[in-house]
């Protein structure tokens, strides 16, 4: 009898790669269109696996409720594993990740974020579907020379340093663990985060979420940067303090902001929400601004990256129930 998978969050498009890369598998997937938390965990009711995705909430509860319906197994679909009690689950069920799927599509996607800022391409789309051909407001700046602090040199923010090089950018970076090797290499120095945040025209966020980087990009750290600093956020949501961000931009210290996560995105990304009233005052502020570009958690999402997560994540499955060593394993590790 084939294994079962309960695939949360699933959308059409996750539906179609997943299908194709099960040909090899032939497990029996049931999709569920919700992100898994404890008002449905019930959902997983007779499956072998859950497979989840970035705004799942796998708390206390869900994974008690996960173990007593037997399920064995938690397959991230992502990178990250801060929405799951990692602590809890160790000696309970297993949790396993797709710890690299192409960095290059969250690098490009900053980049993106970086340029469409920068020289107004959002506003000139709408300013010239409306024949109007006027350049106010549009003034930007070179990117070359300019001083780009990356936090976090694991396997994206180093692709995103390649990236910026390449734009002849200078680079300060910051990790709790240098690679002084890559630096050498690629002839890029590590700085302090006082450093980077003195100095940085361009900061951007490559770091895991923890309790050490939650909220990293407050007050404090905002008061210390540039005027006019460009914040950019392809990582976790709550590595930056929203309302604290809001109040940079209203008094214009901020000078630009790229978001494709949101720390309380889990209601609304994903989902199309044209039809109801926007109750979430803060992000509402946020996209009120013309110097602040939200996209909705959608860095990860190229064809290659979707077809080497579903591979990923079938393989995981494949070895655990083969009993053979989880290289994407989720270790907690004990403090
Ligand atoms: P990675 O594990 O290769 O690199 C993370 C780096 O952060 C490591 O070098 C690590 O030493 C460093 N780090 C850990 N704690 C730190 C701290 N307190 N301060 C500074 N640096 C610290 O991970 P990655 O593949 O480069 O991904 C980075 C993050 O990007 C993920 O954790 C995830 O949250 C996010 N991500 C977002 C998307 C998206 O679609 N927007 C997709 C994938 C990953």
């Amino acid at each position: 009898m084939a294994y079962k998978i309960a695939v949360f969050d699933a959308k059409p498009y996750d539906q179609d790669t997943f299908e194709k890369v099960n040909q090899q598998f032939g497990y029996e997937l049931v999709y569920h269109k919700e992100h898994l938390d404890k008002h449905n965990v019930i959902l997983a009711g007779g499956a072998d696996a859950v497979c989840i995705f970035v705004n799942a909430d796998v708390d206390k509860y869900v994974i008690d409720k996960l173990c007593e319906m037997g399920v064995k197994l938690i397959a991230l679909r992502c990178a990250g594993f801060n929405n799951v009690d990692i602590a809890y689950a160790a000696g309970k069920i297993k949790v396993v990740r797709v710890p690299d799927y192409s960095p290059h599509a969250i690098a490009e996607h900053t980049l993106a974020l970086m340029l469409c800022l920068n020289r107004k391409v959002h506003r000139a789309f709408l300013r010239t579907r409306d024949w109007n051909f006027s350049l106010n407001g549009f003034l930007g700046f070179d990117m070359y020379e300019k001083t780009v602090g990356v936090i976090g040199t694991g396997k994206i923010g180093k692709t995103v340093i390649g990236v910026l090089k390449g734009l002849g950018m200078k680079i300060l970076a910051y990790d709790l663990y240098p690679d002084h090797e890559f630096a050498a290499k690629n002839d890029i120095k590590y700085a302090t985060l006082d450093e980077i945040y003195t100095n940085a025209d361009v900061i951007t966020l490559h770091c895991p979420l923890t309790k050490e980087t939650e909220y990293m990009i407050c007050e404090d750290s905002i008061a210390k940067m540039k005027d006019g600093v460009m914040i950019i956020n392809t990582g976790r949501g709550k590595l930056i303090h929203t309302k604290h961000l809001i109040d940079g931009l209203i008094s214009r210290k901020i000078g630009y902001a790229g978001l494709d996560v949101y720390e309380e995105e889990g209601a609304y990304f994903y989902e199309d929400c044209s039809d109801s009233v926007l109750t979430d005052d803060v992000l509402a502020r946020l996209l009120s601004f013309n110097n602040v570009i939200v996209t909705s958690h959608q860095a990860f999402f190229t064809e290659e990256a979707m077809s080497n997560i579903a591979n990923t994540t079938m393989n995981n499955v494949a070895d655990f129930f083969a009993g053979k060593e989880l290289k994407n394993e989720v270790v907690h590790q004990a403090k």
